[in-house]
């Protein structure tokens, strides 16, 4: 490849909204077979709202929602940015939270209140023996088999409530898929979000192949995975927890509209965090090699 025409696949990669590394990156994307997607925020806009706040017998839902939302203020989780956001923080100001820890892919933890407050997947609470009562498993269940995302809250040993959230694919998602398809590329969903989420996810853009309930440190094994298989593997993240496997793919490619982490890891950034530009940067580098060629 000559240096002169991969420059110039840079400089066109710029006009299409691409910010490339390096040239050199535009040669690992010819060989690509399998294109890894994350689904909150690549696939699904990543705009979560809420859509109820169940809380446990005895408990209040008040209590549930702000103990939540002052925890999650902290956070920069689609998740978190919702429950934060839905609290009515002109009514009552948020409480202060002492000693957060965000524990990446899980959830969050802090002191609010003087109370020890948890909020994230209900195995997170699980693994702190705060065991959901049949109302609050109830209402994770049907959550789930519409498709949302239950997150559990609990506070001093024992869990409280549960709050329903749900996020929305991008008009463009399913359009890019079908491209890449047509690029030859096979698609793989990945998340740490449920089962039945990424399957309704999956269902609306086109996807065969899900793999859910993926913990961050188990994302970069999956594509690892694929790589000792025999596949040349792009991987489209914008989070925190894709990271580690953005840097691990032959092709890492970040949304714009992600955090800063994510676009370190990358090879390419995909300016307006659209996927139709995805299947441009694949199709850019092919061009550009062949020319070269
Ligand atoms: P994705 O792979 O879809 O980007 P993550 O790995 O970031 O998802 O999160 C996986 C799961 O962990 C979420 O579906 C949620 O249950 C839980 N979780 C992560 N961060 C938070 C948070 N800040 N608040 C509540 N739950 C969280
Ligand atoms: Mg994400």
């Amino acid at each position: 490849a000559t240096p002169t025409a991969l420059m110039v696949g840079t400089g066109r990669g710029a006009q299409l909204g691409i910010l490339i590394k390096g040239p050199e990156v535009l040669e690992s994307t010819r060989r690509v077979d399998t294109i890894v997607l994350d689904k909150t925020g690549t696939v699904t806009t990543g705009e979560m709202t809420v859509h109820e706040v169940v809380a446990a017998e005895g408990e209040s839902v008040d209590d549930v929602r702000r103990l939540a939302a002052a925890l999650e203020s902290a956070s920069e989780h689609p998740i978190g940015r919702a429950i934060a956001a839905a609290h009515p923080s002109t009514e009552q100001p948020l409480p202060r939270v002492e000693e957060f820890t965000n524990r990446e892919g899980l959830g969050v933890q802090g002191v609010v209140e003087g109370h020890a407050v948890v909020v994230g997947r209900p195995s997170l609470l699980a693994d702190w023996a705060q065991h959901l009562p049949p109302a609050l498993a109830d209402a994770v269940e049907q959550a789930q088999a519409a498709g949302r995302t239950a997150v559990a809250v609990g506070w001093d040993g024992r869990a409280r409530g549960v709050i329903v959230v749900g996020d929305t694919v991008k008009p463009t998602s399913a359009e890019a898929i079908a491209r890449l398809r047509d690029l030859g590329l096979t698609p793989v969903l990945l998340t740490g979000d449920n089962e039945a989420a990424a399957q309704h996810v999956a269902a609306q853009v086109g996807i065969e192949t899900v793999v859910a309930d993926v913990l961050p440190a188990d994302k970069v094994a999956e594509v690892q995975r694929l790589q000792a298989a025999g596949k040349v593997v792009a991987m489209v993240g914008d989070g925190v927890n894709d990271a580690a496997a953005l840097a691990q793919a032959d092709l890492g490619l970040a949304m714009g509209t992600g955090t800063d982490v994510a676009i370190e890891a990358s090879d390419l950034t995909l300016v307006r965090g659209d996927l139709l530009v995805a299947v441009d940067a694949i199709r850019l580098s092919r061009r550009t090699l062949a020319t070269i060629k």
